[in-house]
């Protein structure tokens, strides 16, 4: 009779619905939970509420889901009771439910589950003869009451320093009895706590607990769909660019417990190490635990397999016996289970063909997988794990490209500690390396106050007994973050390694006392402020700040590179001003340099006072007397510079900024101006208020200065023609381009290709010698955009300035958008910063129509970008896509850029 759609899926051993192609319907936890079923593993069966009830809830509310929903709601827990022979509701035998949210894009610790739903004071009776285990039953209700309370009914802390009500209880009651450990509770005590949990409720919200089993199913239903709006939920999809369109899932499974008893146990596993990348299966799991345990790192969690215990000892300092007898991995203490969770790992990542996240479960000697997903890693197990999977014929060499998040290349370009520095510094805690690189910065103990310094310019470690969703925010600005609890999958380790951020867990010695902002470790206490330095890959914490050195592209990386080169089309080239910048892209693959920004040279040493003197000068004579102090040293610049790229193009723009950036507009400073050159204080100034411009960036700059005082492209020009000259006749193959910037005209380009070609002859006669050079121009007015065929018919090649062109374009400066871009971004007024990714629709539009025109005008002209969109992804798909020759980046940049055109290639191909 009906036609509706359908709104649930069930999962399990008899019947499933779903599979993993699914995740936009069912999310990623439900669609791999489907997809477990199908592969025959064994999970708790159960149900999928798809993410487009999420979209109903969020516009109409809860009572338009609960009618559209409810008659299947009760279909599908009528086949979970099946499968599971128990009766939700039923108090002798109570099936009891875990309800867990989950949307398409993971987002680890971002919604809250509820686990042991369907209790009440009569169901915690019949559980307790059921289990044949009162304590276990009474647990299972407390930790329901604890969750629901917080996530359902909304009790939340009412201080920093609380941070959890229900903890505070457990504290006090754990005081009150001289205990120390939460398993030291009696029965009596935890009958003792389900009554002040509800106290507690009834105080603080003015509502009893509820009762009713469906009651509580709906609310945690319901629940699930709010916390899709929760704030931690929303700065989580902020930072990872996810949509909120797309809504949640909510799954509710039926329950197998952890925790009852020495042969059960729950855990986190990853099929490879997400730290390194290493193919090793590698995990950790908790004797008589449920749900969170392992992740909120309150307990000291063991490793799964045999290799892992023993490494996992080396580094905490656990002898060989201790491990055995107090830490064993599950490969020893239950050989069957471990056997078989290896089983499934393996069928797991051989199905999904990549890194497995998994969540499992034992309940009296019998494996439950609660969970699989493509696992977060840090950049470097990126690029270990895709190359590994190439080579071990799992993947070809297009997936293992596509499977490196170009960004995340980032994390591997980061500096690390210098090891001469290392075996200096003085190391005084030791933890987990659980998530690399190399993180100096002062002690912070509060999230929120981790941004407050990090906003004043400050670098900070976050320093927490664990961490939990609320310290996102705090965690992803710290350089680096330290707990003194958890293991190598607690929150804090999973959080840091998903960001790329140094951190080092369970850093057992570390005692943290949040009351005194203090940390103090092996008798030594650090304040709030304290310098320290944490070294993610060895798990070491040192005092002070240790120094850093340049990292280097080698190993998987490498290879990974090379890969690159054999699916892009793009050339990559980098922005470089010094001999050294030359070196490093150089290093990191960078085929030529695409800007040479020519001021910067300006800058150095005494040549600021030379420039300041041709500043100065009344006349043209004054100002060559100027700038032949200046020649020998560009010319010096750009020696070094051709013979780092030697057989590589070098493009060198004239200079390009307004003097007055030469100029000090203090007073203090144009003292020291007046008394170096020799010259009243009052001239200065006059001279500084003749340079003030109302709007600079639209002034006197780019090709405007050569055109007015040509003695200055005249000096250029011959500091690179005799640099050229010189070079070539040392064998260096020199390949120089010049560029003229910020050209609106026909005119004023064919103006600055006189002056060039005229000096370029004159030094040619001079040394009865020649070399071949190229004249081209910078497109980054829009005028020049638009006229782009006449000046395609003077100019040898284009490079798109897309800063200037961007900021033209759009009418606004890069300096000034700081004070509305950050809330036009928030609104959605831009998607993206304009100046970060380019603007495809608009400015993008300007940079088609001058390719299309220049190569029309010339054809094989060469066409490139120099501005920061050269180092973008996105912005480098689009440059792919409009048929540039290169983009042009900062050094650091390069392999990033490297990747993402081969991706934008497999893209464009695909
Ligand atoms: P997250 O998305 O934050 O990882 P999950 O929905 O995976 O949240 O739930 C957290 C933990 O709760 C799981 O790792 C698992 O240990 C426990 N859990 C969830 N559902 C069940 C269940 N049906 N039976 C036993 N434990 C469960
Ligand atoms: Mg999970
Ligand atoms: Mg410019």
């Amino acid at each position: 009779m009906s036609n509706k759609t359908k709104n649930v899926y069930v999962f399990g051993a008899s019947r499933t619905d779903g599979d993993a192609t699914m995740k936009n319907l069912l999310g990623g936890k439900g669609a791999n939970l489907a997809e477990m079923c199908r592969l025959g593993i064994v999970v708790p069966p159960g149900l999928t509420i798809s993410t487009e009830v999420c979209t109903v809830y969020t516009e109409q509310g809860q009572d338009a889901v609960a009618k559209l929903i409810e008659a299947e709601v009760r279909e599908s827990v009528a086949f979970i009771e099946k499968e599971m022979g128990k009766k939700f509701g039923d108090s002798s035998d109570p099936l009891l439910l875990s309800v867990r949210s989950g949307s398409r894009a993971s987002m680890p610790g971002m919604m809250d589950t509820i686990l042991n739903l369907g209790l009440n004071d009569e169901a915690v009776a019949g559980l307790a003869i059921k289990a044949n285990n009162e304590r276990f039953a009474w647990d299972s209700y407390r930790r329901f009451i604890q969750m629901y309370g917080d996530v359902v009914m909304g009790l939340k802390p009412v201080s920093k320093e609380e941070h959890d009500p229900f903890e505070v209880v457990i504290d006090m009651l754990k005081e009150k009895k001289g205990v120390e450990l939460d398993t030291d509770l009696t029965t009596d005590d935890l009958k003792e706590l389900v009554q002040r949990f509800k106290g507690l409720i009834r105080a603080r919200i003015g509502r009893e607990f509820p009762t009713d089993p469906w009651e509580q199913l709906w609310g945690s239903v319901m629940a699930v769909f709010q916390s899709w709006n929760n704030d931690r939920a929303k700065v989580y999809r902020e930072l990872n660019d996810i949509p909120d369109a797309w809504g949640t899932a909510v799954n509710v499974q039926a329950m197998v417990f952890g925790n009852l008893g020495d042969n059960s146990g729950t855990g986190v596993a990853f099929t490879r190490d997400a730290g390194t990348g290493e193919d090793l299966f590698n995990g950790e799991f908790l004797i008589n635990a449920q749900g969170e345990d392992v992740v909120a790192g309150t307990r000291t969690p063991q490793q799964i397999t045999l290799e892992g215990s023993q490494r996992w000892a080396q580094l905490a300092m656990v002898s060989e016996e201790d491990r055995r007898s107090r830490f064993p991995s599950l490969e020893e203490l239950m050989p069957d289970i471990y056997r078989q969770l290896l089983e499934a790992e393996t069928k797991l990542e051989n199905h999904y063909k990549d890194m497995q996240d998994v969540e499992f479960t034992i309940q009296e000697g019998r494996l439950w997988m609660l969970q699989t997903r493509g696992g977060k890693r840090t950049g470097a197990a990126m690029v270990r794990i895709a190359m590994e999977m190439l080579r071990q014929g799992m993947i070809d060499e297009k997936e293992a490209l596509r499977r490196v998040g170009p960004d995340r290349l980032n994390e591997l370009l980061h500096p690390v500690f210098d090891p001469a520095a290392i075996k200096k510094a003085r190391s005084i805690a030791h933890g987990l390396p659980a998530s690399p690189g190399a993180a100096t910065g002062q002690i912070v103990f509060f999230a929120d106050e981790a941004e407050e310094w990090v906003r004043k310019g400050k670098a900070v470690i976050l320093v927490r007994q664990e961490t939990s969703p609320e310290d996102l925010r705090g965690m992803s600005v710290a350089t680096g973050i330290l707990t003194a609890r958890g293991g190598m999958t607690s929150h804090a380790a999973v959080v840091a390694r998903g960001m790329g951020k140094c951190c080092i867990s369970g850093a057992g010695a570390v005692r943290v006392d949040y009351h005194a902002r203090t940390m103090s470790v092996g008798g030594e206490t650090y304040k709030e402020g304290d310098w320290i330095s944490l070294d993610g890959s060895t798990g070491d914490v040192f005092e002070g700040q240790v120094p850093t050195k340049e990292a280097e592209l080698t190993g998987d990386f490498g290879a990974l590179m090379e890969l690159t080169d054999k699916y892009k089309r793009l050339g990559i080239r980098a922005n470089a001003d010094t001999p050294d910048d030359a070196k490093v892209a150089r290093t990191f693959g960078a085929k030529g340099i695409g800007l040479c920004r020519t001021e910067h040279m300006f800058f150095e040493g005494d040549r600021i006072k030379a420039v300041r003197e041709m500043i100065l000068s009344e006349d043209e004579t004054g100002r060559r007397k100027a700038l032949a102090k200046l020649l020998p040293m560009q010319r010096g610049d750009f020696e070094g510079l051709f013979r780092e790229m030697s057989g590589l193009a070098v493009t060198i723009r004239l200079l390009d900024p307004p003097l007055h950036e030469f100029v000090p507009h203090d007073e203090a400073n144009q003292k020291i101006m007046a008394h170096e050159m020799n010259v009243p204080l009052g001239v200065i100034k006059m001279r500084v208020d003749d340079l003030h411009e109302f709007n600079p960036m639209m002034g006197h700059r780019g090709c405007r200065l050569g055109i007015t005082y040509p003695e200055i492209t005249e000096m250029q020009t011959r500091a690179i023609i005799e640099a050229a000259l010189n070079m070539k006749a040392k064998g260096v193959d020199v390949k120089a381009e010049i560029m003229v910037p910020l050209v609106g005209t026909v005119r004023e380009f064919n103006a600055q290709a006189k002056v060039i070609r005229k000096t370029a002859d004159a030094v040619f006669a001079e040394r009865g010698e020649k070399i071949d050079y190229m004249v081209g121009t910078m497109i980054e007015t829009p005028r020049a955009a638009l006229i782009a065929d006449s000046i395609g018919q003077q100019a040898e090649f284009f490079s798109f300035g897309t800063n200037d062109l961007t900021q033209m374009a759009m009418g606004f400066s890069r300096d000034d958008a700081g004070k509305f871009l950050p809330s036009y971004l928030k609104d959605g007024m831009y998607e993206r910063d304009p100046f970060e990714s380019i603007d495809q629709k608009g400015v993008g539009l300007l940079v088609q129509m001058a390719v299309e025109k220049g190569r029309a005008a010339r054809p094989g002209i060469k066409l490139g970008v120099c501005g920061e969109h050269g180092g973008d992804p996105a912005s480098i798909g689009f440059f792919h896509r409009t048929g540039l020759d290169y983009v042009s980046c900062s050094p650091f940049r390069v392999p990033i850029a490297r990747l993402a055109a081969a991706q934008a290639a497999l893209d464009a191909g695909s």
